[in-house]
């Protein structure tokens, strides 16, 4: 299986009775993680208000996630005219046990988050993507 590329918007799928699913195309609201079991790959993602029980440990937008939305559109305009696209390449949050650890992390703090009687702990995601991402992988 192709390894899925980042999407620049929500990206949820939307079921119909007829037409094959398509792909929710509304502004993201929130950013969390989503998980390929195929690829044992976690990605950075996006939702829109409506998708974004989807995402595993939803938390609102920050502003370097408006930048990676940005490069996502610029990644996909260069792409729907036929040219190829030069800039920086992204790459999953983290592969195989990395990423395994990585949703863990992030349920766990997602159900913290939950839980109003929890001290508001930071998300996963602000704290340990950036060393996860130097895990290596293949
Ligand atoms: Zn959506």
């Amino acid at each position: 299986m192709p390894e899925p590329s980042p999407r620049p918007g929500c990206g949820a799928y939307i079921h119909h009775d007829v037409l094959p699913p398509t792909v929710c195309v509304a502004a993201p609201t929130v950013a969390g993680l989503r998980y390929y079991p195929h690829n044992r790959v976690a990605w950075l993602a996006f939702a829109c208000d409506q998708h974004a029980d989807e995402l595993i440990a939803p938390r609102a937008l920050l502003p370097r996630d408006c930048a990676v939305l940005a490069r996502r559109r610029a990644h996909r305009d260069t792409e729907l005219v036929g040219q190829r696209w030069t800039g920086e390449r992204e790459a999953p949050l983290a592969r195989g046990p990395a990423a395994e650890r990585l949703i863990e992390r992030a349920r766990a703090w997602a159900a913290l988050a939950r839980d109003p009687n929890a001290s508001g702990d930071s998300s996963p995601l602000t704290s340990d993507e950036s060393q996860e991402r130097h895990q290596g992988g293949p």
